[in-house]
């Protein structure tokens, strides 16, 4: 009876994972079809680095139909490239990323990364491709560790080293009681700066090819902004980066500077380019000279 009653649960067991496996896959029409997944070799299926090109054909898009904000935006981005994207309060910053990770469906045209049309596979297989480090940082009742590797699976202790290395935290984090098991909250008495700098180190751990950015406007000390600023740029290294910009150190070296207004994209080019054409980026540039704060 028994042996019958565990054979019993082998079958199910085994169903169960068929149907869930079949749930994460999207439809197949035969063997030979097999659908194209963003980081999955499209003949084998095996997983493989996604390289971070992206591409934005025609694209539209408005919150409320017939309410279109975006109008015909096109664009090349190519992998390891910095875009920037500025622009007031409203200007459509956020709409850009939301847009980009497929929180919302576009009207028209379409998004490739790598060739590949984000509205066709699962969105979270697009969620996947990126790492976000916002200005809202935040640390949750856990271990540093816990906290770095966030819900990356099978990550290292030496790679939490590393990552908190790389942003120049490792030194704090071993002056800490427990080092690296000390258990931190929401309360912790991590600065601003640290925080930044630990939401950082978790983005590289979690070593997604696209990286969307969100510079902190809260004051931190001129040594922590850079700090900070290092640290970031050791993480866009290899990696797609599209960064909410408000400082212009970030700007002048963008591959793209994204210019938005009202919603939609209103010029685009290099920090050169854009200050000689001498249009609403150069309005910007000159009338806040240090600062594009949004
Ligand atoms: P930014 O990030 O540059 O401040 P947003 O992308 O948030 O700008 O906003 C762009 C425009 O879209 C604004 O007019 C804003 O009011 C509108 N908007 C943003 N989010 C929504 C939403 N969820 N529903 C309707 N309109 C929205």
């Amino acid at each position: 009876q028994f042996a019958q009653a565990f054979q019993n649960l082998q079958r199910c067991a085994a169903a169960s994972e068929r149907v869930f496996g079949f749930l994460e896959e999207p439809e197949m029409s035969d063997e030979t079809d097999k659908p194209a997944l963003l980081g999955r070799d499209p003949k084998t299926g095996k997983a493989e680095r996604v390289r971070g090109d992206v591409e934005f054909r025609h694209v539209s898009f408005g919150y409320e139909p017939g309410r279109p904000i975006i109008h015909d935006f096109s664009a090349s981005v190519k992998a390891g490239q910095k875009i920037a994207i500025v622009g007031p309060t409203g200007a459509g910053k956020s709409t850009m990323v939301n847009l980009l990770m497929r929180f919302y469906d576009i009207d028209g045209g379409s998004m490739t990364i790598d060739g590949i049309d984000t509205s066709t596979v699962p969105r979270a297989n697009v969620h996947e491709q990126f790492s976000m480090v916002l200005q809202d940082t935040w640390v949750f009742r856990g271990t540093v560790k816990e906290n770095v590797a966030y819900d990356k699976k099978g990550v290292t202790d030496k790679q939490i080293e590393d990552a908190c290395k790389a942003v120049g935290l490792d030194h704090y984090v071993r002056s800490l009681p427990q080092g690296y098991d000390t258990v931190l909250d929401d309360n912790s008495s991590l600065s601003q700066g640290q925080r930044q700098l630990l939401t950082i180190a978790r983005a590289m751990v979690q070593d997604a090819p696209i990286l969307i950015l969100d510079e902190a406007t809260s004051s931190v000390d001129t040594r922590t902004e850079e700090l900070i600023q290092k640290a970031m740029d050791e993480l866009t290294v290899g990696r797609t980066s599209f960064v909410i910009a408000h400082r212009l150190s970030t700007i002048r070296d963008a591959d793209m500077i994204l210019v938005m207004n009202h919603g939609d994209v209103v010029e685009r080019g290099t920090h050169e380019e854009l200050l000689r054409r001498g249009g609403f980026y150069a309005d910007l540039y000159n009338s806040q000279f240090t600062s594009l704060v949004a």
